[in-house]
């Protein structure tokens, strides 16, 4: 009710003071209230909206305007003009008109200036052209800058103000800032009142400073109140014949467009510049933000934040540098980074800061070994991104340095964990196949090895008649009795059940003969006690490999494997080499 009351009273206004050749309206500024209520409002809200302007539209059409005929026809194009703009608004402004961005700006003046106005202005011209004298093309020039000029200067205020944007900005601002700002648009009422009723040159330029100055210290809002207070006071001089534009011969329908010209003008000039304006104080806004959660990550973390220039030179180390690395973080800036790790890791530290610069957005991971050593602190793991400047170009680096030694402590002792067989404390089967790799290394450099297969032969009775638990003892036993054989440098792996592997280093396969022999012999020799006065002797089978630097670790064991299947064979308790 509120808007249909509103829109009538303006529309009406506009019918009754600037139908200067009998057609359609050379002002209008109607539209802008009802394009503001479909900018602000949900699109359920908008059915509502329509029908209310739509019979003010109507109804002012009928008493003061073309007459009652073109009454449904005029309120429809409104409509269309209207929605047109709004419905672009929302498709292509992520949010709502008044947030004041360039871009909100933009689309909301390509949106009324090109589809919404050129085809409601063709529309418009259709019906005055046809129900009254003036002609199709001077109608539709006629909408046009009505219709723009009109929107273009009132939709922006009337939806900030829908928003509640100047009750917010009148709780919100402080009173200093409030009282500059009447100040500036009582400045400016001042102006704009003396160029359009006293001043006795044309003097629209003296305008512009004013307005400037109020889009810089006001903003949005008071941009677009100055260019409200422009149209109502100049177009009210102009129309009623005052004014630099009526300085110009033509008719009043041509100095009033003129008039809407400037007034364009004035907005195009201060809008935008506002909307920037606003747009650097958000960033502003957001950077502060952004710095202070930095700021605190940084100061209250315990790992290290240090920023390092390009070239590798420490510019900032968070307060906990102290008690993190041991130095005080005024003695780290100016000083290169690299000081703080190993000379062997520095390579590679140096490596990932250049990723880290040569790959914006991406984060480098480094583990290195500091070169200070407090505290038992010897591993530290840093973590590296690009910091970069406006045109995205790198202007150095975050780093995160946090201590490993913890980590790393705990991860050499689950490493020592997994190397050995709990049972028989025989290296375990990934740390036995460890050491073959490295022993294949060596032996391609010149070294002599052998590895040695061995399966302990009918091992499934001694379960059978002793039970698991005498099986367990048997296994640990074997490899007890297994090492007094064996050479410092040699190792013994469980491989899995009862089958280990030797490898025996710095020999070749005839002394490696002689060993296995001395160890089968070792072993059958001994007696295990099993149960009360039980005792067990167990023999083993072997398969013999010699090392030679070109085969790989499966090929060897396939190789032994096959020499130890030919032992089982050949009746147990006996070694055969393979082919
Ligand atoms: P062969 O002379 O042909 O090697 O005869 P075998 O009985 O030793 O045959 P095989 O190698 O197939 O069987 C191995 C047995 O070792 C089977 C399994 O019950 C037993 N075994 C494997 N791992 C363990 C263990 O950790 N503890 C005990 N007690 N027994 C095990
Ligand atoms: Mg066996
Ligand atoms: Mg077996």
């Amino acid at each position: 009710m509120i808007a249909g009351v509103i829109y009538f009273c303006m529309a009406s206004i506009a019918l009754l003071s600037s139908r200067f050749e009998g057609g359609l309206a050379f002002i209008w500024a109607a539209n802008a209230l009802l394009m503001a209520e479909l900018q602000t409002s949900k699109t359920s809200y908008w059915p509502r909206v329509i029908l209310a302007c739509g019979v003010a539209s109507m109804i002012s059409t009928a008493l003061f305007g073309m007459g009652p005929l073109a009454a449904l026809p005029m309120a429809l194009i409104n409509i269309a003009e209207s929605l047109i703009v709004a419905t672009l608004c929302r498709r292509f402004i992520p949010v709502h008109l008044a947030d004041g961005s360039k871009r909100s700006l933009l689309v909301f003046i390509a949106a009324l200036c090109v589809p919404a106005n050129i085809i409601a202005g063709l529309g418009a011209a259709l019906v005055a052209a046809t129900l009254t004298r003036v002609d199709f093309g001077a109608s539709w020039l006629q909408w046009y800058s009505g219709h723009v000029l009109g929107g273009l200067t009132c939709t922006p205020i009337l939806a900030m103000l829908l928003q509640g944007q100047v009750s917010r900005w009148v709780k919100e601002t402080p009173k200093k800032k409030k009282l500059e700002a009447l100040g500036l648009l009582a400045i400016f009422a001042l102006v704009t009142a003396h160029v359009f009723f006293l001043a006795r040159y044309p003097m629209l330029f003296l305008l512009l400073l004013p307005l400037v100055a109020i889009s810089f210290r006001v903003g949005s809002l008071g941009a677009a109140a100055s260019v409200m207070v422009l149209a109502v006071i100049g177009g009210a001089a102009t129309v009623a014949g005052y004014g630099p534009l009526n300085m110009v011969s033509g008719s009043i329908g041509e100095r009033t467009q003129l008039f809407q010209v400037f007034l364009a003008f004035s907005f195009l000039l201060s809008m935008p510049l506002a909307a920037e304006l606003n747009g650097r104080r958000r960033l502003f806004q957001m950077l502060q933000a952004s710095e202070a959660r930095y700021r605190a990550i940084a100061e209250h973390s315990g790992d290290v934040v240090l920023n390092v220039s390009v070239d590798g030179i420490i510019e900032y180390a968070s307060p906990s540098a102290a008690e993190q690395i041991g130095c005080a973080p005024g003695s780290l800036i100016g000083r290169p980074a690299e000081i703080l790790v190993d000379p062997e890791d520095r390579a590679e530290v140096i490596r990932a800061h250049r990723r880290a610069l040569a790959q914006p957005g991406d984060v480098q991971t480094v583990e290195f070994r500091p070169s200070i050593t407090a505290d038992g602190l010897d591993w530290c793991e840093m973590v590296t991104r690009a910091m970069l400047d406006e045109q995205g170009l790198p202007i150095g680096v975050v780093s995160t340095v946090r201590d490993m030694s913890r980590h790393k402590a705990r991860q050499r002792a689950l490493q020592r964990v997994a190397a050995v067989d709990t049972l028989t404390g025989a290296d375990s089967r990934w740390a036995f196949l460890e050491k073959l790799e490295q022993e294949i290394q060596r032996v391609a450099r010149g070294a002599q090895a052998c590895l040695l297969l061995i399966d302990i032969d009918h091992f499934k009775s001694v379960n059978d008649r002793f039970g698991h638990g005498v099986g367990d003892k048997v296994l640990s036993g074997f490899v007890e009795r297994l090492r007094p054989g064996l050479r410092g440098g040699d190792s013994i792996g469980r491989l899995g059940g009862e089958e280990f592997a030797i490898l025996l280093t710095g020999t070749d396969i005839q002394r490696a003969s002689m060993v296995c022999e001395r160890l089968r012999k070792m072993v059958s020799a001994q007696r295990i006690s099993a149960q009360a006065s039980d005792t067990i002797t167990v023999t083993f089978s072997a398969g013999l490999v010699e090392l030679d630097g070109k085969s790989g670790r499966a090929e060897l064991l396939e190789a032994a494997d096959k020499a130890l299947y030919r032992a089982k064979h050949s009746g147990r308790n006996c070694l055969r080499l393979a082919a």
